[in-house]
């Protein structure tokens, strides 16, 4: 029989949502321009109004009023959303990622070329 594919629980709809945003964070522009950084800041705002997890996008709203989005560079960018993803990684009691490594997980990959 075919594997039946279904429809997605809180934990596959938040791997696949923090690849995305992390990934729009990764290729993000080193310097953006002004409507670049807008419009990642809307994009940021309107996610947490449409995630499709309303606890979560509660959370995320309330997350992102008291630590706005910051969106003057790529490392900028980055660091926002592992110190956003952190916040929920805390509340969930998972342990917290070491944003220094963020990079290494979502641009370049190890230095050993495992990604490669
Ligand atoms: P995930 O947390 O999905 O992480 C995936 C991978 O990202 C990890 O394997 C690791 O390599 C990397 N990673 C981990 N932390 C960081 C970081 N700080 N920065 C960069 N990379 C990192 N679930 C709930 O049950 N309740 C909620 O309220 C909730 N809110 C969420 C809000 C948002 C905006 C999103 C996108 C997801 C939310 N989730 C929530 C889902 C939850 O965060 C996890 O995605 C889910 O529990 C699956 O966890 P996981 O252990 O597979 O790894």
């Amino acid at each position: 029989r075919p594997k039946v594919e279904c429809p997605p629980d809180v934990e596959t709809l938040g791997r696949c949502s923090w690849t995305l945003l992390h990934s729009i964070a990764a290729t993000y522009p080193e310097k953006p321009t002004t409507s670049q950084q807008s419009d990642v800041v809307s994009f940021v705002k309107l996610f947490s109004k449409l995630y499709p997890c309303w606890v979560c996008a509660e959370d995320f709203q309330g997350y992102i009023a008291k630590s706005a989005p910051k969106a003057g560079s790529r490392s900028e960018l980055g660091d926002w959303m592992c110190k956003a993803h952190n916040d929920v990684n805390v509340k969930l009691g998972k342990p917290t990622f070491d944003c220094s490594k963020w990079e290494e997980r979502w641009v370049t990959g190890p230095k050993d070329g495992s990604c490669d």
